[in-house]
């Protein structure tokens, strides 16, 4: 049965300008027709749902590229991560991805998480037992030995070689290989200015990775850690922080540009707050303040040098929930200056091009599986209809009305 969407603004996720009063089909999961104007009964056949949504616009289903499925949005996911049991991560990781779905995110690259728990979260959507987004999981991090989240038990320490162990999590069916290259804030004795995987070990890593078909996406604060991800050769770059060795920051711009001789792509994963840059502890607001101007230029200058940007909200770190994509946005266009336009592209189009899942999503193309989000308004001119989601279509099927899910 084919469903028709009329009445509304179609903004396919190319770049292409909007189509007023335009309508889309699809059928079994796939989009079979993008057009201006209305489409006639008999091209349809006797059976088909039409839905008139005037004031609407129709977008591609966005692409989250940063979460961490397992993760509580709590202060303190590491405590919270080693009390839970299997059950309980598999019950949250669950809620988290539908509450994603409800609010219009489609697919998400969950960036570290226990065992095999995102696997089978993915499997378990895939085979239509549990209703979700598309999931990428890249399983345990691989990190050093007391490295930034040894605690989701991906430690280098845990293989006879790094290569032995990209090829473990290989064997877990992963869909990408996550490496902590630098320290993070949520580790106690982790320091993200330092590297902290030697950059030999980065190359095996990638080397092993590619081989085995899978892409690396890099965790790097520290401008150490980021210059050897980029010789390394991964495929994107987490947060891309530049801070300096010992204080401050170190921004290097000839890194920069063998990013884009080499289309690395940085993956900011920037929390919503950066909009306001008030820190969650009163006494880390001189960090934040500092870091959040820093972030601000140093990414701005990459974007002008012409490094490729996708978006990610690092849902599940404390106090960022899986429905704050919307929310985000604002830091993309303001804070790092992509035109609207650009920012929806990043959030859709080119989101999946980074992922590897451009040949079935992220634009509204015939063939393409039908993973659709429809808003009140117009996001071009008002980003914030982001947030007003009135339907979620995930590979043609309604799954979520108006922020509820509809199963
Ligand atoms: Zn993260």
């Amino acid at each position: 049965v084919a469903t028709v969407l009329s009445q509304v603004t179609l903004l396919d996720g190319t770049g292409a300008d909007p189509v007023r009063d335009a309508s889309i089909v699809f059928e079994g999961g796939v989009i079979r027709a993008v057009t201006a104007g209305a489409v006639a009964d008999e091209w349809l056949g006797p059976e088909h749902r039409r839905h008139q949504l005037s004031g609407a616009t129709v977008l591609p289903g966005l692409v989250d590229a940063h979460v961490h499925l397992v993760f509580s949005g709590g202060t303190d996911p590491r405590t919270d991560v080693l009390a839970a049991s299997d059950g309980a991560l598999e019950l949250l990781a669950l809620g988290n991805a539908q509450r994603a779905l409800a609010a219009g995110i489609t697919t998400l690259r969950d960036c570290g998480s226990r065992g095999l728990l995102v696997q089978r979260l993915r499997d378990q959507v895939n085979s239509g037992r549990l209703v979700g987004p598309t999931i990428l999981a890249a399983g345990p991090p691989i990190c050093a030995a007391r490295g930034h989240l040894w605690f989701m038990q991906g430690s280098l320490a845990t293989a006879g070689s790094p290569a032995e162990l990209v090829r473990a999590r290989a064997g877990e069916g992963v869909d990408l290989i996550k490496v902590m290259a630098s320290g993070g804030h949520l580790t106690p004795g982790s320091n993200p200015r330092e590297a902290e995987i030697p950059a030999a070990v980065l190359i095996e890593i990638t080397e092993t990775a590619h081989q085995l078909g899978l892409r690396v996406a890099a965790h790097a604060h520290g401008a150490d850690a980021i210059a050897g991800c980029v010789d390394a050769g991964v495929d994107t770059i987490e947060h891309c922080s530049w801070l300096g060795d010992a204080e401050g920051f170190d921004y290097r711009p000839e890194v920069v540009d063998r990013m884009v001789a080499r289309g690395v792509v940085i993956s900011p994963a920037v929390p919503a707050y950066f909009r306001h840059g008030r820190a969650a502890h009163p006494a880390e607001q001189d960090y934040v303040t500092a870091l959040v101007a820093s972030r601000l230029r140093t990414t701005s200058l990459m974007r002008e040098r012409g490094v490729g940007m996708i978006i990610g909200t690092d849902a599940g770190c404390p106090g960022l929930a899986f429905d704050s994509y919307a929310a985000t946005m604002p830091v993309y266009t303001e804070g790092f200056g992509l035109s609207p336009m650009q920012a929806l592209m990043a959030a859709t189009s080119r989101g999946a091009r980074a992922l590897g899942l451009d040949d079935r999503l992220g634009s509204l193309v015939v063939g393409k599986q039908a993973d659709l989000l429809v808003l009140d308004g117009d996001p071009l001119s008002d980003l914030s209809a982001l947030g007003r989601v009135r339907q979620v279509y995930r590979g043609g099927r309604l799954v979520a009305e108006n922020g509820v899910l509809t199963g």
